[in-house]
């Protein structure tokens, strides 16, 4: 048998003021056993904490709920009036309902009159008849289905409940009481007890549970054995071996390792018993007081056997508390989560940052790629190369393409010395004197030059370049194009050749069409020769011949070699390629030879010629050959005009005159069909013509010469119809001057 009381002075501050309030708090069991240390705990701190009075606490512990033996608790009385000292307490409160049992077995001997508050006792327990005017108690009204209820809410699947409770006559009667309430889950679950067990066996037990169980925790103050269990670590063993969850039934046991749910509330009937001692202290009969029973709480959980256990908080009932939560980072180190978070922050930014500068960066790349294609593209479809040069650093850079228009090797290097390298020998120093001119005077240059191919094919390269003005102002780089020029060089060489060629071809053929009037201006002069050395071989045949008939014969004959010899001077003339000779022209007499070298061909087209002529016309500088062979020209042009004019109309008029400004103006009139508007544009393009037999360059070389004799020549269409040619010459003196 164990006594442990001890009598406790909470307050002795207000001694003096005022009496000090007496209380005995009985215990049934040794006063560290769950849950009533937990009520007697509540109520003796809000007790001291409300009560104006001081507070004289006396405290006794019986073991008598655990050996239950009336007979042997004689002794504790004397101990208890022992203790007081021969006073009475103002109140008595029995803890649980084994002390209100002993007291009320004792009330006799113990204070009869005394107030006494039960406290946590059931409802069950203690029925209201047993109780005088005296007695009152704060009690509990355990609803022990709601536990079970609990359990399958939370675990629906659960088919084994294993009820944990000790062997004590209190723990027995409860023993009884579950398993009554229980029994109306017999359908749904198989109950198993574990008052029978000792502690150690409860452990296996619950360590190897089937599936589908739940572990419900309800007393344990004593196993079978007869081994006490107080405030140990009897609920934390068994949690931490059991291989399913364990519910509790009380609030005390709220984060030792139970899942929690609707709780028997040891705080709150604490503070509902000393609310109750205080109006007893202020006068008022126990009797009259009837507290409420005091119920379970908000369904309370803890957070981490849900999480142990895989239930979802949404499985919980509406209104539960959730406690132990793990605090979050944030809650456990406010200061340094603020610098995390900021560090985050900032780490996020700078990396947003330098993700929105990689894409930019990518994306500028990738358009700066695009463009630089584009250029390449666009300048290689053009035959266009580009080029960068940088004098300090002696870098090149160029269009892939430069490589095939210098003929060098895919493998080779590109470097300025390899480019100068295929420049044609005689070209080398000009193109490296213009790309100097460019860098150090700054300017923009251009160069043709010959680059030797591999194959000694020759390709004609136009550079051009402008110097880079760097960031210190001086010019330090220097970039440009290459393009070839090759076909435009062989053209404009061809072209050259092919003006000379046509010209030659024009006269030969103008030569042939002229052919018989030649012949027959040659056969003139011949025919009379031969007549007049007949005439003349006569005259001396008869002896005496007149020596002065015979002298004109002779002239005459003279005269008509000397006109054959001119025709034939001519005729050499045209047929000769060569450059021009600057003679003093007499315009009317070319004229007049002109029409003489047509002359057949004008009987044969049936075209009659007026010529008006000025005179004292001032002499032009020229190439008499040349200007025939424009006055031909023009002249077989308004000849093939008049194919379709009727025979009576066809005439072509040739005029001169002076001009204003001293020059000579030469004008051929006819009578054709005019020029059409859609032509008067073409008429001095080369190769326009509108003749079936036409070569369409006539017009373009007398163009040609007359512009070089310093004139103009134009082709229109006459106000009296048909179409006249003009051209003017400059004056000898006005072209000297010019000169
Ligand atoms: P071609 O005589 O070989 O055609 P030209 O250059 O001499 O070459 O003349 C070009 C064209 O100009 C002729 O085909 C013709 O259509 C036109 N043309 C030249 N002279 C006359 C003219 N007097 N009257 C009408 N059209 C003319």
């Amino acid at each position: 048998m164990c006594f442990a009381a001890a009598p406790v002075i909470l307050s002795t501050i207000d001694a003096a003021s005022a009496e000090a309030r007496r209380v005995l708090l009985l215990h049934a069991f040794g006063h560290p056993y769950s849950p009533w240390s937990d009520f007697a705990a509540s109520f003796r701190a809000e007790l001291v904490k409300k009560s104006p009075d001081p507070i004289d606490l006396y405290e006794v512990s019986l073991d008598t709920a655990r050996v239950q033996d009336p007979q042997g608790e004689a002794p504790f009385v004397e101990y208890i009036r022992a203790l007081l000292g021969g006073r009475s307490p103002d109140l008595i409160v029995p803890v649980g309902a084994p002390a209100a049992f002993f007291l009320q077995r004792h009330r006799a001997q113990l204070y009869p009159t005394t107030p006494m508050l039960i406290l946590g006792a059931d409802l069950r327990r203690i029925p209201g008849a047993r109780l005088t005017k005296y007695d009152t108690g704060v009690l509990l009204d355990l609803d022990l289905p709601a536990y079970l209820d609990n359990v399958l809410r939370l675990l629906p699947d659960t088919t084994n409940v294993a009820v944990v409770v000790g062997h004590s006559p209190v723990e027995r009667y409860w023993a009884s009481e579950v398993q009554r309430e229980f029994e109306r889950f017999g359908d749904r679950v198989t109950i198993s007890w574990f008052n029978d067990l000792t502690f150690g066996e409860m452990l296996r037990r619950a360590a190897t549970m089937p599936p589908r169980s739940a572990i419900f925790w309800f007393l344990l103050s004593e196993d079978a054995a007869g081994v006490p269990y107080s405030q140990d670590r009897a609920l934390e063993t068994m949690r931490e071996v059991a291989n399913v969850p364990v519910f509790g039934m009380g609030d005390y046991e709220l984060g030792r390792g139970i899942v929690g749910g609707p709780l028997m509330q040891t705080q709150a009937l604490g503070h509902a018993g000393a609310e109750v001692a205080l109006r007893i202290f202020k006068g008022e009969t126990p009797g009259d007081i009837n507290p409420p029973a005091v119920l379970f709480g908000a369904p309370t959980y803890d957070a981490r056997e849900l999480q142990r256990w895989g239930i979802a908080e949404s499985r919980l009932p509406p209104g539960s508390i959730v406690q132990f939560r793990e605090p979050t980072m944030w809650e456990q180190h406010p200061g340094l989560a603020v610098a995390a978070a900021f560090a985050f922050a900032l780490q996020t930014a700078v990396l947003a940052v330098l993700l929105v500068q990689r894409r930019r960066r990518r994306r500028a790349e990738t358009l700066l790629k695009e463009s630089e294609e584009r250029m390449t593209f666009a300048a290689s479809s053009v035959n266009l190369s580009l080029w960068q040069f940088d004098r300090d650093t002696g870098e090149l850079w160029t269009t892939d393409n430069c490589r095939t228009l210098f003929g060098l090797r895919d493998d080779a290097a590109l470097t300025r010395e390899a480019l100068l390298a295929t420049i044609h020998p005689e070209d080398r120093e000009s193109a490296v004197a213009s790309l100097r001119q460019a860098l150090d005077a700054n300017q923009f240059a251009i160069d043709d030059f010959r680059v030797v191919l591999p194959d000694g094919r020759i390709r004609w390269v136009r550079a051009r370049a402008r110097a880079h003005v760097g960031n210190l102002g001086g010019s330090n780089r220097v970039a440009g194009t290459f393009i070839d020029i090759t076909e435009q060089k062989d053209a404009a060489a061809e072209a050259g050749l092919r003006r000379q060629e046509v010209a030659h071809l024009m006269r030969v053929y103008t030569l042939g069409e002229l052919s018989g009037a030649i012949a027959h201006e040659i056969n003139q002069p011949l025919t009379a020769i031969l007549s007049n050395a007949q005439a003349a071989l006569h005259l001396l045949d008869q002896g005496s011949p007149d020596s002065a008939e015979l002298r004109d014969v002779l002239k005459d004959i003279v005269h008509e070699d000397r006109r054959a010899g001119e025709v034939i001077q001519r005729l050499r003339g045209l047929l000769k390629k060569g450059e021009k000779k600057a003679e003093t022209l007499d315009v009317n007499s070319l004229v007049h030879s002109t029409i003489a070298l047509l002359r057949n061909e004008l009987i044969i087209r049936k075209i009659a010629v007026k010529v008006d002529l000025a005179e004292a016309l001032p002499a032009p500088a020229g190439d008499s050959i040349q200007l025939q062979q424009v006055l031909l020209n023009l002249m077989m042009n308004a000849m093939d005009a008049m194919a379709d004019t009727p025979v009576a109309q066809r005439f072509i008029a040739v005029s001169t005159r002076t001009t204003s400004s001293g020059g000579v103006e030469v004008r051929v009139r006819d009578r054709g069909a005019g020029i059409g508007p859609a032509q008067a544009d073409q008429l001095f393009q080369p190769f326009f013509t509108t003749k079936g037999h036409g070569l369409g360059l006539g017009l373009t070389i007398c163009s040609s010469i007359v512009q070089a004799h310093g004139g103009t020549l134009s082709l229109k269409n006459d106000e009296s119809g048909g179409a006249v040619a003009v051209f003017t010459l400059p004056g000898h003196e006005i072209l000297l001057a010019a000169q």
